[in-house]
Order: structure tokens, then C-alpha cells, then sequence
């Protein structure tokens, strides 16, 4: 009776609920499967870190990841031995540094395959190519086109450097006495190999911003993708028929809205309309578009005086 009351005793003030038993043989099948990467330890309930980790426990290590497909945690003893090894995955066929499903993660998100390991292995993937901001259609890129663009439109840089940079696309021999160069090489508008400088993709990008006509236009927002946050737009004035992809992030902190309230929203936007390529259109000063009020009138009366 009395180690009944002590053991209820102990379960109320036992604090959370124990963590699952470890379970060697599931992570292990999961490996197998290719349903756990570097990639997917990450929110660790417990420590709150997103990194692969494990924990000393006295006289064995164990290891903590989440299962991608079901999203419940494992927890198990250490199968590796004290080295975290990784684990045989299906290389990425167009680098050598990933396997695919990090550079599939890594793909669409501003913090490249990078942000999505330990930092034990930060080295072999952090140029990765596949998720780069120099890589046509990344998360990367498209944030850092948004980021030139806002730039030049927003807060241009002194005339001084934008001359240096003008100067580097037309390939032109010139002098920095003011040293924007240093400047320019920080924003990664320019690079160099010691020897010359060159302007970059992101540099042309910055000037091409400085040049082509930006209007305002009706954005229509068709759906968000919340894992990798990137929305699907119609921007009307540009064209009705054809998706926009763009990152959901800009947009829904511009407009002080959640990510899953976007979808079926008209909003205001100052687009590049001439692009081309939708992947080329870049959303600045995006907004919720002017209520309508009771003076609103979209046609003149007849009979209005001018
Ligand atoms: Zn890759
Ligand atoms: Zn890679
Ligand atoms: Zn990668």
C-alpha cells in the first residue's frame, strides 16, 4: 500500500514523460531506408537544437533523430560507435559533396545544404552547388536577387561605387583610389582571383535593377508550400496565365501576415515587368492593396464636372 502511494507519488512529480525506448533496430531500418539523413536530426523536443547530437549518458551515447515520414523522435544507443559516421545515402548525382536528399532540402532553403548539417561536416558541403546563391532557381539565389534588387531601388549605393561596377561589366581598365572595390567584393558584386577583378551575376543583377522600369501591379497569391516556404503567384499585370514561384517568407512579412493565411490574397506589389522569365520577376514594397471605401469609384459618373 505504502509503495503503491510512493510510486504514484513519484509519477506525478516525475516532470515529462520518459523519452521512447531506445530502439536501435529503427533508426538503423530508417538509414536503410533513406528516410534519415544529416539533414533530418533536427528539432530535438528536449534540447532544443536543430544540429545531429547526441548525449553522454553514463557509459553509452545516444543518439537522438526524428523520423521525416512519421515525425515522431527516436532515441537509441549510439549503433556507430563513439564517431558519428554517415550513413550510405544516394549520392546527389550533380555534386560531390551531398547526398540527394540534402541537396533536395537544401535546394529550397535560404541557408543552403549548409544550414542543414552538423557542424563537423560544415567544410564538405559549404560550396555546394546545388543549392548555391550563384544556382539559377535556389532559395539562396532567389533571396539574394530580392535582396540586390531592394538594394538598388531602395537604398542605392553612392555613385561612386556604382561607377566602379559599371565600369567592371563593361570590362574597362579603371582605378579605385576610394577603395569601393573592398566594398563591392563584401556584397559579392564583385569577385577576384588576386589578379583581376570581375563584376558577378548578382552585380549585374544589382545594375540591371538600377536601369529597368519597375510598376506597380495586382500580385495573386495561388498557394504556399509550408515546408519550403515558397509561394505560387499570378502577378496579374505581367501575366495571368503563367506561375510565379517566390519565396513566401518576403511576402508574408511585408504584409504582416502568417504564411497560411496568403493563399487566395490580392496584394500590391512593384514588379520588373518586362522580364521575361517569371523566375526573373523580384516582388518589392509588397503590400495589402488600399481598402475600398464608400467613396471609391472605379468609372466616372456621367454628368461629373472635370
Ligand atoms: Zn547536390
Ligand atoms: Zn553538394
Ligand atoms: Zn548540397
Amino acid at each position: 500500500m505504502l509503495a503503491a502511494l510512493y510510486g504514484r507519488v513519484r509519477e506525478l512529480f516525475a516532470g515529462p514523460a520518459p523519452a521512447p525506448v531506445p530502439n536501435e533496430a529503427a533508426l538503423t531500418a530508417l538509414w536503410l531506408d533513406g528516410r534519415a539523413d544529416l539533414a533530418d536530426f533536427d528539432d530535438c523536443p528536449r534540447e532544443h537544437r536543430r544540429t545531429p547530437h547526441c548525449g553522454r549518458l553514463p557509459s553509452l551515447l545516444l543518439l537522438r533523430a526524428r523520423d521525416t515520414r512519421t515525425g515522431l523522435m527516436i532515441e537509441t544507443h549510439e549503433p556507430f560507435g563513439a564517431e558519428y559516421v554517415r550513413p550510405t545515402q544516394a549520392p546527389c548525382p550533380t555534386c560531390p559533396c551531398c547526398s540527394a536528399r540534402l541537396c533536395e532540402t537544401g535546394r529550397t532553403s535560404v541557408m543552403q545544404c549548409l544550414g542543414h548539417v552538423a557542424v563537423s561536416v560544415y567544410a564538405d558541403v559549404a560550396g555546394c552547388p546545388c543549392s548555391a546563391e550563384t544556382t539559377r532557381g535556389t532559395h539562396a539565389w532567389r533571396a539574394a536577387q530580392i535582396q540586390a534588387v531592394k538594394h538598388a531601388t531602395e537604398s542605392p549605393m553612392p555613385i561612386g561605387a556604382e561607377t566602379i561596377l559599371r565600369v567592371l561589366a563593361g570590362g574597362h581598365a579603371f582605378e579605385d583610389p576610394a577603395g569601393h572595390l573592398t566594398w563591392l567584393h563584401a556584397r559579392r558584386y564583385a569577385t577576384t582571383d588576386r589578379e583581376s577583378w570581375r563584376i558577378t551575376m548578382l552585380g549585374r543583377r544589382y545594375l540591371s535593377a538600377l536601369d529597368e522600369p519597375r510598376y506597380t501591379s495586382a500580385v495573386y497569391v495561388k498557394s504556399v508550400d509550408l515546408e519550403t516556404r515558397t509561394a505560387t503567384v499570378v502577378v496579374i499585370g505581367w501575366h495571368m496565365d503563367i506561375d510565379v514561384t517566390t519565396l513566401a517568407d518576403p511576402i508574408s512579412n511585408s504584409v504582416g501576415l502568417p504564411l497560411d493565411s496568403l493563399p487566395g490574397r490580392y496584394l500590391d506589389a512593384r514588379v520588373n515587368l518586362g522580364a521575361a522569365d517569371p523566375d526573373d520577376l523580384v516582388l518589392t514594397r509588397i503590400q495589402l492593396p488600399a481598402q475600398i471605401t464608400a467613396d471609391y469609384v472605379s468609372v466616372r459618373p456621367i454628368g461629373v464636372a472635370r
